[in-house]
């Protein structure tokens, strides 16, 4: 209760600096903290029990708001939990609010949010990045020591980078879904975001595993995270891809990985160069795929089941019209308008069909090399953050920030962001990229790192 009531206390303090919450649930956080001091004194306390975390505010939560960052959810309060929601308060975490992030989870900067964009806590002239920007200066503030995001092209790693945090995206499937509100459902995967590797691996052991409630959730056994993370890193093999190491990323950023890269040797770690040629594809496959994918999921939001609803409206036809151009930011309209087209007749063969095989030969390419490699390594993105504004009239320069991120979430692979220093004073983060479900391997990797 007292450190609930502490964090509390500096989040009313200092969050007019960072903007990182959109809705704050003190009374609800005290009751769960009551009750995690309860369970502690009773002997069952989990390594969870009492930990103030918030959520991403896309992530449903029983009787406090779920506004996805939007107009069209600002009055929606959510009759129940989503599963990681529920698998984190059963393990004894307290939640204190849900945290900022682009409109429906729509951008690289968090400037999307109807609530206004978070800033980052390194420099609050600058973005802190996103989707996830919310959870992530939450956590760069020292407001929380931990919190969820979702990345659906870099929704957690970019934002954890550009924060100094660490951000896990695990493999697709490894963490059930229901009750998070769908973007591009081929793509997204939740995740931790933490101030350690060490943390991370304890969020993801409980948010992890199956869930009869999500049918693209994995049955496959989640093993202890926190058993390997000091295993040895004797004889790891790392694959540095030339297509992220060219020019075009500033020198600053590939020096402090470069840098990074050098202490896994120093740990017994070879490197070799590889070759991911398709890179250059995975911005116009994503921005086709994952618009088309948004404009089916956000076909929901027609002012009849829930949310924000026009006033008098003539008929269904302009209840739906009124309502969703009221509802819905620039960004999200740009999503729906260029995803319905690439699904629309006739276009169907020339964009939404060429970049699903794009999808399978960027996949191919990381088979390929997870082959000869155990991990790849790279930046998380090109450039640190941006100042608010630099890059919002720009819808191109802004997709253009998850170039690095992007192909992950079309391969389902997990990859993690994990701070490797600073330029000026802004963080820089190293991508470690792995197999499917080697989730273990990527916590032990950035462990032994921190
Ligand atoms: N920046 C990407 C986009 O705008 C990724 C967002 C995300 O991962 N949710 O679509």
């Amino acid at each position: 209760v007292e450190l609930t009531q502490s964090l509390l206390d500096r989040i009313h303090r200092l969050d007019s600096h960072y903007n990182s919450f959109i809705t704050l649930a003190d009374d609800t956080a005290l009751l769960q903290a009551k009750a995690a001091d309860a369970a502690r004194a009773a002997g069952h306390a989990t390594p969870l029990t009492g930990l103030p975390i918030a959520h991403k505010d896309l992530f449903c939560t029983q009787g406090i708001r779920t506004s996805c960052g939007s107009k069209m959810l600002d009055n929606f309060i959510s009759p129940y939990n989503a599963t990681l929601v529920e698998r984190l308060n059963q393990a004894g975490a307290v939640t204190l609010g849900k945290t900022n992030m682009d409109e429906f989870a729509m951008g690289s900067s968090n400037e999307s949010s109807y609530y206004g964009p978070a800033r980052n806590p390194w420099d609050t002239q600058h973005v802190p990045g996103g989707s996830s920007g919310g959870s992530a200066a939450a956590v760069a503030a020292r407001l929380i020591p931990a919190a969820t995001g979702s990345d659906t092209g870099g929704s957690i790693r970019q934002p954890a980078a550009l924060c100094g945090i660490t951000g896990l995206k695990p493999t697709y499937g490894r963490i059930s879904r229901y009750g998070m509100v769908a973007f591009a459902s081929s793509l997204d995967q939740a995740g931790p975001m933490t101030r350690s590797a060490e943390d991370a691996a304890l969020l993801l052991q409980v948010m992890a595993g199956e869930d009869p409630l999500d049918s693209t959730c994995s049955t496959q056994a989640v093993p202890d995270y926190s058993a390997t993370l000091n295993d040895s890193l004797e004889g790891l093999r790392i694959g540095l891809p030339k297509e992220y190491f060219a020019e075009g990323t500033d020198p600053a950023i590939l020096q402090k990985v470069r840098e990074a890269v050098a202490e896994f040797e120093k740990l017994g770690a070879s490197v070799k160069e590889v070759s991911l040629p398709n890179t250059h594809l995975c911005i116009p496959a994503y921005y086709i795929l994952a618009p088309a994918e948004a404009s089916s999921n956000l076909s929901r939001f027609d002012g009849v089941r829930y949310g924000h609803r026009c006033d008098d409206p003539k008929d269904l036809e302009d209840l739906y019209k009124r309502t969703r151009a009221e509802g819905f930011g620039t960004e999200v309209k740009r999503r729906i308008m260029v995803g319905t087209y690439a699904l629309s007749e006739g276009f169907y063969d020339a964009y939404y069909r060429k970049a699903q095989q794009i999808r399978r030969m960027l996949q191919q390419d990381f088979v390929s090399v997870l082959d000869e490699v155990d991990v790849i390594m790279a930046p998380v993105t090109p450039y640190p953050a941006f100042r608010l504004g630099e890059k919002n009239s720009d819808p191109v320069s802004m997709y253009m920030e998850d170039i690095f991120t992007l192909s992950l979430n079309l391969a389902g692979l997990p990859g993690m962001s994990v701070p490797c220093g600073f330029t000026g004073k802004l963080p820089v983060g190293l991508q470690i990229i792995g197999n499917y479900f080697a989730e273990a391997k990527l916590l032990n990797i950035a462990h032994k790192f921190q």
